[in-house]
């Protein structure tokens, strides 16, 4: 045989043949690196065996021993189960496998058995195993160790997997060369790349495995980081922004009329976007913050600080109806101060429009507040030095764009009530800037969250008129699915109709998203000005809506929701002083797991974890749709720590090698453009 390559086809290795080779690329396995790379999703901890007798209820363990006698029961709702009774040197031990009858057929008494799984109660101590190891079998000599379980297909066990890599590993390892200089992995004292992967697929103890598998995640990570890293670089250098001076004149005087104290997180996003303005580089900040946070007055200081130097500042908000409150609430206080902010939608007259122009181009304006009618062509500023656009990722990235090119170069900040996980804003983000508002302003009233099943359905609804008698605004949301999308408008219709028969006093109002945006508005407003005092309506109020008054919401089929979507949902409701109520109608009679996570929790970040857990989840099964980069070593949320420490490392080497032209990054640098060919021209000089 020739000398081994990591380039070697995985065919010219001992004990795979052209069959097993085909099997192998359907895992994605081609090469000896790639073997090399092809990890183990987990392992079988039976590096320390627990003696049967001591085996405890809610202990998880790996047990030895043999078989005495075996069986299937029935049970009364007709599942199988296959029952064996292992013996060791210290008692018995019973194992039972719901649903897996077909263990009878090859499990015999007398067979060594190692088992690794809880102990649970029933009728005594019983374990549920999940690994079931036949013992005595010459491949197998699992006692005592720790047993990597490898991705498999059908063609190949993970078994002969381990086989294969198992008689190929020393050969494999002594062809791997460390990417990283020495230097840089004692700094951060990562084990170097052989120990690594030595680790990972002959581990002595777990945490060796899982410290293995950190190093590999890192180079996984580190190879993003450095094009992030490098986009960003690029970024700053070309572009100037407008350095701002802090006068205090109009922020100041904001400050002093403000009716309440900002919250620690306010005066802390306050400061370090007042950083970024008073710099030379432009901003492009993302200022991140649940519901009812106080995004809005944040964004009102930057807004203040561009005036106070003399430049027009805008706001870009997704809809009239949150233009409009944006308007008032501005007006509001902006009043005491002398500033007269413009408001600029789409629905007003030509004339109108043609007016609120004029008065931008003479700089007679110089605080406008608008939807995407800001980008129109027509619209030019005198001076305009800084942009916000609020509900950002409600926009299209040419429409923020096009704002963000009306004047020269102005500041940016983009404000979201939707958390993203810092795994993926560090991953898809890379080094935007981000201020995050944590702590909700005091004086709210809490949001109570209860799930509730049908039994209860008549309770619920006695309790939402009762409270709307007492002057309460509710809202009642059902979903929206696409395949369904005609049977489900009509839930909501009937829902309306039903309770308009059944509640003749109730003002009730109806909003979908196939209403004209007019009618839409129209209805909206109602409810916002107490004459629609109870709303049926789909996901279409999701976005930015402020009524205080509107302290209960009931969501029907929450199942058919996402929990980032149930919680924008929830946000509607704890805006004022009062109690607030958010009710889960569950259709069935058993609460999912995720609901139940969902109602004990009003950590948006927390909820946005689990969300992107939840979706990644839906990857796997096929639903593709979170648009995050993919990692093969890499697991979120779990290796969130990793990215920055990737994060670091790529900025480390940068310092010293911006263009990664060092004999020693040489390696780096064809890794990582390996991975991202379209990273190129960041490499390049000039
Ligand atoms: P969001 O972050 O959801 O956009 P808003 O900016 O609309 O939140 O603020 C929600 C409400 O809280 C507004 O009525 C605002 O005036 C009020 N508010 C903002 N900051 C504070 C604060 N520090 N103390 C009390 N109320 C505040
Ligand atoms: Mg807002």
């Amino acid at each position: 045989m020739p000398q081994l390559r990591l380039d070697t086809p995985v065919q010219f290795l001992k004990g795979i043949g052209e069959k097993r080779a085909e099997v192998l690329a359907r895992l994605g396995v081609h090469s000896v690196q790639d073997l090399l790379y092809h990890i183990p999703h987990r392992y079988i901890d039976a590096s320390t065996l627990t003696p049967m007798a001591h085996a405890r209820v809610g202990d998880d363990v790996a047990c030895a021993g043999t078989v005495i006698s075996k069986g299937v029961l029935p049970t009364r709702k007709g599942l199988r189960i296959f029952h064996a009774v292992l013996r060791d040197a210290s008692g018995v031990l019973e194992c039972a496998w719901p649903g897996q009858a077909f263990l009878d057929r090859t499990i015999i008494v007398g067979q060594q058995l190692l088992v690794a799984g809880p102990i649970r109660f029933y009728h005594g101590r019983q374990m549920a195993p999940r690994e079931l190891i036949v013992l005595g079998d010459p491949d197998d000599e699992a006692a005592g160790r720790v047993l990597p379980v490898y991705p498999a297909a059908e063609g190949i066990s993970h078994k002969q997997i381990r086989a294969i890599i198992d008689g190929h590993l020393d050969a494999m390892l002594g062809v791997v060369t460390d990417i990283l200089p020495d230097t840089l992995r004692a700094q951060f004292s990562l084990p170097t790349l052989r120990d690594a992967l030595l680790a990972v697929h002959h581990p002595t103890t777990t945490a060796e495995a899982e410290r293995g598998r950190r190093r590999l995640a890192i180079d996984e990570l580190l190879d993003l980081q450095l094009m992030l890293a490098r986009a960003r670089a690029l970024a700053r250098e070309g572009e100037r922004g407008t350095q701002f001076t802090v006068h205090r004149t109009l922020t100041t005087a904001l400050r002093a009329g403000l009716p309440w104290e900002l919250t620690a997180d306010q005066k802390q996003a306050i400061r370090e976007i007042f950083d970024d303005m008073t710099g030379r580089a432009r901003m492009h900040r993302l200022l991140m913050g649940d519901v009812g946070t106080g995004k809005t007055v944040v964004a009102l200081f930057a807004m203040l600080l561009a005036l106070e130097n003399d430049y027009q500042a805008a706001l870009m908000a997704p809809t009239e109806l949150l233009a409009e409150q944006h308007y008032q609430s501005l007006s509001r206080l902006l009043a005491p101060l002398g500033v007269v902010p413009e408001l600029l939608l789409g629905r007003l007259t030509a004339a109108d429009k043609r007016a609120a122009r004029q008065r931008l181009t003479s700089g007679e304006t110089r605080i406008v507040i608008g939807t995407h009618a800001l980008v129109q062509e027509a619209v030019a500023f005198q001076r305009l030095g800084l942009v916000v656009i609020d509900e950002q990722h409600r926009f299209g990235v040419e429409q923020r764009a096009a704002l963000m090119h009306k004047g020269d170069a102005p500041d940016v900040l983009l404000l979201t009530a939707t958390p993203i996980p810092r795994s993926l804003a560090l991953t898809r983000f890379g080094d935007l800037d981000m201020s995050v508002l944590k702590m909700r302003p005091p004086g709210r009233g809490v949001i109570r969250t209860a799930l509730r099943t049908p039994m209860h359905r008549n309770r619920v609804f006695d309790f939402v008129r009762h409270a709307v008698q007492e002057g309460a605004q509710a809202y009642i949301v059902l979903p929206v699915i696409e395949e369904s999308e005609r049977a489900d408008l009509r839930a909501a219709e009937t829902m309306a109709a039903s309770l308009t028969a059944r509640w003749p006093d109730v003002r009730v109002g109806l909003v979908h998203g196939k209403l004209k945006a007019p009618e839409r508005d129209r209805v909206m407003r109602a409810f916002r000005d107490n004459e629609v005092q109870l709303l049926v309506a789909t996901t279409v109020i999701e976005v930015g809506i402020d009524v205080p008054n509107a302290s209960i919401m009931v969501i029907e089929h929450p199942e058919r929701f996402g929990l980032a979507q149930l919680h924008q949902l929830r946000g509607r409701v704890g805006r004022g002083e009062r109690e607030s109520h958010c009710i889960l109608m569950i259709a069935g009679a058993e609460t999912p797991e995720r609901l139940r996570a969902f109602a004990q929790t009003d950590d948006g970040f927390k909820i946005a974890e689990l969300d992107l857990a939840e979706r990644q989840h839906g990857d796997l099964l096929g639903a593709r749709q979170s648009g995050s980069v993919d990692f093969k070593i890499a697991r979120f949320p779990d290796d969130t720590d990793l990215l920055a420490e990737a994060r670091a490392l790529a900025r480390t080497i940068l310092e010293s090698d911006p263009l990664l032209n060092h004999r020693e990054n040489q390696a780096l640098r064809l890794r990582a453009l390996t991975r991202y060919p379209r990273g190129e021209t960041l490499f390049r000089v000039g």
